[in-house]
């Protein structure tokens, strides 16, 4: 059995719970899955495996999952739960597309110090942290300009130097 398997039979015996072939099935799934997944992705990836499990019954695992510490719950906005595994993983913190719903993710040791820098000077104890960026990706940034060239065309002004400030809005009076 996976490591995460058995810390989840480990879980669910202290709460006086069996592992059953539902609760295998739905941890096997969204460990294999490497991605966020909603309950209803899993939903549908368990059909798809063959696996029955009612709605009620996938999300009281889920609950589980992340109540044990192998699972994260991340709100990315829309009031949609995603689940991602954290067992084995590095922290790292998201950034989320609005227009399409694309998850990326990042890893900067320079702002978790920052985050740790700045909890020091307040005496705060951080236990945990979730930063997420939300915005468009590159993709819904070329799809919702139309006529905005995909790259930018050599000009005579060159490139902007870098201590002018450019946003996300070009080429608009202010
Ligand atoms: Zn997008
Ligand atoms: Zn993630």
């Amino acid at each position: 059995m996976s490591r995460a398997g058995a810390e989840f039979e480990a879980f669910l015996r202290r709460r006086g719970l069996r592992m059953t072939r539902q609760r295998r099935a739905i941890l096997e799934e969204i460990l294999g899955s490497r991605s966020h997944l909603t309950a209803d992705h899993l939903e549908e990836r368990l059909r798809r495996a063959g696996e029955r499990a009612a709605k009620a019954t996938v999300y009281r695992t889920l609950a589980m999952l992340v109540e044990g510490g192998l699972l994260e719950a991340h709100d990315f906005g829309g009031g949609t739960t995603y689940y991602e595994p954290i067992l084995d993983r590095d922290h790292h913190d998201h950034m989320v597309c609005i227009g399409c719903g694309r998850i990326t993710e990042f890893r900067s040791p320079a702002i978790e110090e920052l985050q740790d820098e700045q909890a020091r000077s307040h005496r705060f104890t951080p236990v945990t942290h979730s930063l997420k960026i939300f915005g468009y990706c590159a993709r819904c940034v070329r799809r919702r300009s139309p006529g905005t060239p995909p790259r930018r065309l050599p000009g005579p002004a060159g490139p902007v130097p870098a201590s002018q400030p450019s946003g996300p809005i070009r080429g608009r009076p202010r």
